[in-house]
């Protein structure tokens, strides 16, 4: 998979990807991640990229030339599945999405910043607009490293063991059964004794149970 991220200031978004899990996808070219200074794309000789709205009131508004050029730029060397913005009135977030995702070959983030993106780049340029909450945030590169999060450790190979992602909360509509290591004993906080058993049909089973347990009781609208 190959993400092309846009913004105005992509310095906001690389340090995620530059440890742990993701670094990791990209060192094992599971994943290629590209940064695009929307600046670059500037026609100004300021390389000014925002202005001020048209019927006054606060806030600078990206402008949709160097947007348009920048995604057309990509656009000529290759094919892209989706063409994203992060944006608090999209559609929330969730696994469902991020599984969908997981499954594309080129995508493109474009993270707004101050009042937004002209809405002509919504309407033309854009494919599909998604949010991570019911909450504002000054920039788009934070929705879109978690976005890409979420996407990247679904590629399979990217996670140690393969199966961990299918183990974790919101797949299969379950919230994550509870997870212990040593000590088994801290403080009489003693570890549940079935863990320790060996048994895995068992375990499986207890999992299972806890996870149900545990969605009814703390997620009730998404139990089925
Ligand atoms: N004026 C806009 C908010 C702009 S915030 C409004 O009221 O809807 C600046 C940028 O941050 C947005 O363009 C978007 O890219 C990003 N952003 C802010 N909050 C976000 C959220 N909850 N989810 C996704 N992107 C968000």
């Amino acid at each position: 998979m190959r993400i092309d991220i846009i913004s105005v200031l992509p310095e906001l978004i690389k340090s995620p990807f530059d440890a742990s899990i993701l670094r990791r996808a990209i060192d094992k070219n599971l994943i290629e991640v590209f940064f695009h200074d929307l600046k670059d794309y500037s026609s100004s000789k300021r390389r000014q990229v925002d202005d001020y709205q048209f019927g006054g009131g606060s806030g600078m508004v990206l402008m949709i030339e160097p947007i348009k050029k920048c995604i057309d730029s990509l656009k000529s060397q290759r094919t892209y599945d989706e063409i994203i913005y992060m944006s608090p009135d999209g559609r929330m977030l969730d696994q469902k999405i991020s599984n969908k995702l997981s499954l594309k070959k080129n995508l493109i983030i474009l993270c707004g910043h101050y009042k937004g993106v002209d809405q002509r780049v919504r309407d033309s340029l854009i494919t599909m607009e998604i949010s991570i909450g019911d909450y504002v945030l000054s920039g788009g590169e934070l929705p879109a490293a978690v976005l890409c999060d979420s996407i990247i450790r679904l590629i399979p190979g990217v996670l140690g063991n393969e199966t961990s992602a299918l183990t974790d909360s919101y797949q299969d509509n379950l919230l994550a059964p509870p997870v212990y290591t040593r000590p088994s004993n801290f403080q009489d906080m003693i570890v549940p004794e079935i863990l320790l058993s060996g048994d895995q049909k068992k375990i499986e089973e207890w999992r299972e149970k806890k996870a149900i347990e545990r969605t009814k009781n703390l997620r009730p609208d998404i139990f089925d």
